[in-house]
């Protein structure tokens, strides 16, 4: 029987903001691939639903709310992981905040100072405290969600782009530290994809069919057209894939515009 590259049954994926929009479709594909998956954001309801979804289809599902910025929301992520199935085989830091819109001159030391501790910080404490056992067990996945904004100049989200682009780093280092130990880390940088998130920069039909025309794909991206790529980098077809950014955006990175 032919080996299944994307097989993920027997592993534990813990996907930070997967209530909603890109983490959501990413954890209800590792759950189809056979994964046991964690659900987690800051609103428990919403997080509950997901994981009930994924159980009813069949999935493994477990809900765990937990707001990143917050080191005893983190601890007790990672404890009833561990206490529910004894380890984290795959870790995807997908949330992130974008508080500011608008000049680099302008935005208050709290926007920018929230905006690096979530998207950058946070994902250095939970990749401190996974890491340790992937190490053990010489096995692991770790995935950044970054954007392409953090491969271009932006006149209005600095601040997310700097953070975005440190996210990049991040991956490089760990990628190069831990690769003799068998740990894969990458960024997925998506581009304008259909969801709360975005909204503003879609919402408007003028400015959206902008984008759309400098997308070589001609239209914006949905949650799922993300989900490929992390089933790719958790399971046994990325296993010699480590240290790279991966952009998924319909090319717009490619034209040069959008
Ligand atoms: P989304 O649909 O708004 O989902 C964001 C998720 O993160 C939700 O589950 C939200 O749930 C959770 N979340 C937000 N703040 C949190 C916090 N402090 N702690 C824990 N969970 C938190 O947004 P999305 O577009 O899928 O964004 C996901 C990632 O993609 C982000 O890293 C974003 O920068 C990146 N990205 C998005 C786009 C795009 O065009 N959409 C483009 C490039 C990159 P709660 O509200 O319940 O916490």
């Amino acid at each position: 029987m032919a080996m299944n590259l994307f097989d993920l049954t027997g592993k534990v994926a813990v996907i930070t903001g997967s209530s909603k929009g890109i983490g959501r479709a990413m954890a209800e594909a590792l759950a189809e691939h056979g994964a046991k998956v964690v659900i987690t954001s800051r609103k428990a309801d919403l997080c509950d639903e997901v994981a009930a979804g994924i159980n009813a289809s069949g999935g493994e599902a477990i809900a765990v709310p937990c707001n990143v910025s917050h080191k005893d929301q983190r601890d007790n992520l990672l404890a009833t992981t561990r206490k529910t199935w004894g380890k984290i085989d795959i870790l995807i830091l997908n949330a992130a905040v974008n508080p500011y819109h608008g000049s680099a001159l302008d935005i208050p030391d709290s926007a920018f100072d929230k905006t690096m501790d979530v998207n950058i910080k946070c994902n250095m404490a939970f990749c401190r405290d996974v890491i340790p056992e992937m190490r053990e067990r010489k096995d692991g996945a770790v995935m950044i969600v970054s954007s392409i904004g953090g491969l271009r100049g932006s006149t209005v989200l600095g601040a997310y782009c700097i953070s975005k682009a440190a996210d990049m780093q991040i991956v490089r280092n760990l990628a190069a530290e831990f690769g003799q130990d068998n740990i894969r880390v990458n960024c997925i940088a998506p581009g304008l994809v259909k969801t709360n998130f975005a909204r503003v920069l879609y919402e408007d039909p003028e400015v959206a069919a902008k984008r759309i025309a400098g997308t070589p794909m001609r239209r914006l991206g949905e949650p799922e057209d993300l989900a490929g790529i992390a089933v790719y980098l958790a399971s046994k077809a990325g296993s010699w894939t480590t240290g790279q950014v991966f952009c998924i955006d319909g090319g717009v990175t490619t034209a040069g515009e959008g």
